[in-house]
């Protein structure tokens, strides 16, 4: 086999690209959901910083969102190339990609906990090989973060659903398995979302084929007509349910729908879906077989430049935003309400898994104090230059795993304020209304938007948890985020729960009453 000399840059580009620059059909589809959304809603306000944040990563080349995920590579060869060649050349590449800020360190050995700092570890990254009958080398690749990932549901039918009874071993089972998957989601996989489903094979390649599903566009219609309706009548009907961007209810709450079927046991009919969240990354090229030079990407129309996706800088303040400067009293805490947009202003401080875990059981690390503190659910991408480190991109992380300490570290530490995304449960929501302090949403996947909040890293602990579990001291300036759980017991998440289930219920009383007229007696 010819020495590849392009073949580590063009997959490095590729990796660069994935990360930074989203692809045209879901630019597309986006920009539907943004024209789609009531005007002025907190829906519409997390839409248009999600614009504007595509923008950002796009223009200075940044990770879309902080959570680059699990990279996982499918590649079709010609007959003849050497598979374990170009896999050292994969691994190599994500490598360099790490190390320069594109990919989050993402790799964590699952028996230490120690991250390897580079993406790379057992079975990491992903790379799945097929062979093919044409002359170039296909590589593509996915990025989906673990929000989104954590909301993969699998179902093994026949089953009971909440708010949509029980779903059978037929295509109206599965119809509801994947409403199921949609509703299940809400605002923690990043709303709105898109899923790829299977439907049958055996547990572990149902997971596999319905991720696979996430490689079509999302304009590309099923090949076999009973899938494509029941994809159509999915997005018809998920947006139906007011999810909305964020899950903070709204029009929109899937822009995707991918449907493919595989032969199953007799005794088993598993549906597979995988939830992606709207930093839906992925992309392909095509690699000249010789010289491993890019030859075509895929999913891009060189016809057709990138657009920008918002249309100012960003989300026009009003003037009705909450102003907070750090450390924030009791009386400025109980003082805000679900719905209102807040300004922080002053230190923050970072807090994932491992921090949580961590101070639960121990003190402060030396010269914290966190008595009117506000702890945000971010692990970040930083890269050291000399002594000082930079913030390459700051978006939230889920907030519901921290959900087991979250009450416990308000009342030990004094905190007023937690940022995360997807909102917490009834313990949280009880500490907040007895300590005074409350939970802020900031807009899942925006992690260019919030970094450029960030003027300055003040420093760092608990470093030997690796670069996105550490604390990270930060001034911020104007971080933008929306009160969804507030000192007075009130929860957008809870609420916003509980009427799309209402309404998931009614669209399957309908359903079913519809499906009844047609059936002859
Ligand atoms: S946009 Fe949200 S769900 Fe998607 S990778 Fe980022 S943080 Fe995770």
């Amino acid at each position: 086999m010819p020495h590849m000399q392009f073949l580590e840059e063009s997959l490095i580009e590729l990796i660069t690209q994935t990360s930074t620059n989203l692809p045209p059909d879901v630019r597309e589809a986006l920009g539907i959901a943004i024209v789609g959304e009531t005007p002025d809603t907190q829906s519409a306000q997390a839409l248009s910083i999600i614009a504007s944040n595509i923008d950002m990563a796009a223009q200075d080349e940044g990770p879309i969102c902080q959570d680059t995920g699990m990279p996982t590579f499918v590649v079709h060869t010609p007959v003849g190339v050497n598979q374990i060649a170009l896999k050292k050349s994969i691994h190599a590449a994500v490598a360099e990609a790490t190390k320069r800020g594109k990919l989050r360190p993402n790799s964590v050995d699952s028996l230490t906990g120690k991250n390897s700092g580079n993406n790379l570890g057992e079975e990491t990254p992903v790379i799945h090989f097929e062979q093919w009958e044409r002359e170039e080398i296909e590589v593509k690749l996915i990025l989906k973060g673990g929000g989104c990932e954590n909301k993969n549901a699998q179902y093994s039918l026949p089953c009971e659903l909440d708010h949509l009874g029980r779903a059978g071993r037929d295509l109206e089972g599965v119809r509801k398995c994947i409403l199921h998957a949609v509703w299940q989601a809400q605002g923690q996989g990043c709303a709105p979302g898109a899923v790829g489903v299977c439907i049958g094979s055996d547990r572990a390649h149902g997971y596999d084929l319905a991720k696979n599903q996430l490689f079509r566009t999302i304009q590309d219609v099923n090949p076999v007509p009973e899938l494509a309706r029941l994809e159509s009548g999915i997005m018809e009907e998920a947006n139906r349910i007011g999810i909305g961007a964020m899950g903070f209810g709204g029009k929109v709450s899937l822009v995707g729908c991918k449907i493919a079927a595989a032969n199953r046991l007799p005794a088993s009919f598993f549906v597979s879906v995988a939830y992606d969240c709207w930093a839906y990354r992925r992309l392909g090229v095509h690699l000249d077989a010789a010289s491993g030079a890019i030859t075509r990407w895929l999913y891009r129309d060189p016809a057709r430049p990138v657009q920008r996706m918002a249309e100012g800088e960003g989300l026009p303040l009003t003037g009705r935003e909450v102003v907070l400067r750090t450390p924030l009293t009791e009386d400025q805490v109980r003082g805000l309400k679900v719905g209102d947009v807040v300004l922080v202003n002053g230190e923050m401080f970072t807090g994932r898994d491992a921090v949580h875990a961590h101070l639960v059981k121990h003190p402060l690390p030396e010269g914290i104090d966190l008595h009117g503190a506000v702890l945000y659910h971010c692990g970040p991408v930083m890269l050291k230059q000399g002594d000082s480190w930079s913030v390459k991109a700051a978006g939230p992380t889920t907030s519901s795993r921290e959900e087991p300490y979250q009450a416990d570290i308000i009342r030990k530490f004094g905190l007023r304020a937690v940022i995360g995304k997807g909102g917490m449960g009834s313990k949280t929501l009880a500490a907040l209304e007895e300590c005074g302090a409350v939970y802020l949403n900031a807009i899942g996947g925006a992690a260019q938007y919030y970094a450029r909040s960030i003027e300055q890293v003040l420093g760092v602990s608990l470093l030997e948890f690796g670069i996105p579990e550490a604390m990270w001291r930060l001034r911020v300036n104007n971080f933008i985020a929306i009160v969804t759980m507030d000192a007075h017991g009130n929860s957008l998440h809870a609420d916003v729960e509980k009427e799309t289930g209402a309404r998931l219920g009614a669209l399957q009383s309908r359903h079913a009453l519809q499906a009844a007229e047609k059936t002859p007696n």
